[in-house]
């Protein structure tokens, strides 16, 4: 069963065009539905998918260019009239929080639910969201402006109880947590049950990284290390290697390089430039450079993690 997937709802990139909707997405994990970025109709494409908006708790902004979050103000005004409740939080760099609260307060002042701002410092890599499962951590990015990445890691797993064996060493109910968690167990007679018989290996962790925008830089395959599935952008194709630099943008084959680089399993490509027509150009590119699995994001695909 899916608990741990990514929708793209926008992977275009600043000038819009027919063919794709501003950056947006929805990581979903358990009952969580984070919102990454919020390009313009963000909203309708919530809608589009089917996607509850009751559920968004967690908006995380990577900058502040227009492509990437003049559809909160709607979205949030929406979530107003639907009577969201609870507490909305906006994960955004200090003058972000400060323009968007002003504005939300103006276009709608009486909200039912609480809107919260969590600093992001642009420069460091720092948590900014965890509970029991699950970690998010931001990271600086190399664009024209501060800019940062987001990954989302699941937190090592306890390990699965044998049925059979604790029926047979009589475990009692109460010690099983801590079994879980890899104690060994201490028979009334005082031998010892080594964890090893009692429970088998945890379920592997899953992760995701989001990376848009940003220049070709090795730290930011430092940053993605170890993660699973990586976002990266690929605003151009190999003919646009000058602009993409100049402009603080990476090409297909660069993001292909930091997919490798950090060892990633599965790479998606997104936020083309509007001069793109076939994205399957862009991940045959990124392919050359990258062994493991190249998705050219699109509207609507829902990747599991
Ligand atoms: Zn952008």
């Amino acid at each position: 069963m899916s608990y741990f997937n990514v929708t793209i709802l926008g992977c275009g990139s600043a000038t819009p065009t027919l063919r794709h909707m501003p950056s947006s997405q929805i990581i979903a994990y358990r009952q969580h539905n984070f919102l990454m970025d919020c390009g313009e109709g963000t909203q309708l494409q919530l809608r589009r998918y089917g996607i509850s908006f009751a559920r968004i708790n967690h908006i995380f902004l990577s900058h502040l260019h227009g492509d990437h979050f003049l559809g909160l103000p709607g979205l949030l005004s929406t979530m107003a009239l639907h009577d969201v409740q609870g507490t909305v939080t906006v994960h955004t760099f200090a003058e972000g929080a400060q323009e968007l609260a002003r504005l939300m307060n103006m276009v709608c002042p009486t909200r039912p639910y609480e809107l919260k701002f969590n600093i992001v410092e642009p420069k460091s890599t720092q948590t900014v969201f965890e509970d029991n499962n699950i970690i998010v951590t931001a990271f600086p990015l190399y664009h024209r402006v501060p800019c940062v990445g987001y990954r989302f890691e699941e937190k090592p797993k306890l390990r699965h109880i044998d049925g059979a064996a604790v029926e047979f060493y009589g475990v009692p109910h109460y010690m099983r947590q801590k079994i879980k968690e890899g104690a060994d167990f201490v028979r009334p007679d005082g031998s010892l049950v080594p964890n090893e018989r009692l429970t088998t290996s945890p379920s592997p962790t899953k992760s995701y990284a989001y990376c848009s925008d940003t220049a070709f830089n090795p730290a930011v395959a430092e940053s993605v290390k170890g993660i699973h599935t990586v976002y990266h952008e690929s605003t151009y194709g190999d003919e646009q290697k000058v602009k993409a630099s100049s402009r603080g943008h990476a090409t297909a084959r660069e993001a292909g390089r930091i997919a490798a680089m950090a060892g990633a399993n599965t790479l998606i490509l997104g936020h083309y430039s509007k001069t793109i027509t076939d994205e399957s150009l862009l991940a045959a590119q990124a392919a050359e450079e990258f062994g493991g699995t190249v998705i050219a994001g699109n509207e609507g695909i829902k990747i599991e993690l």
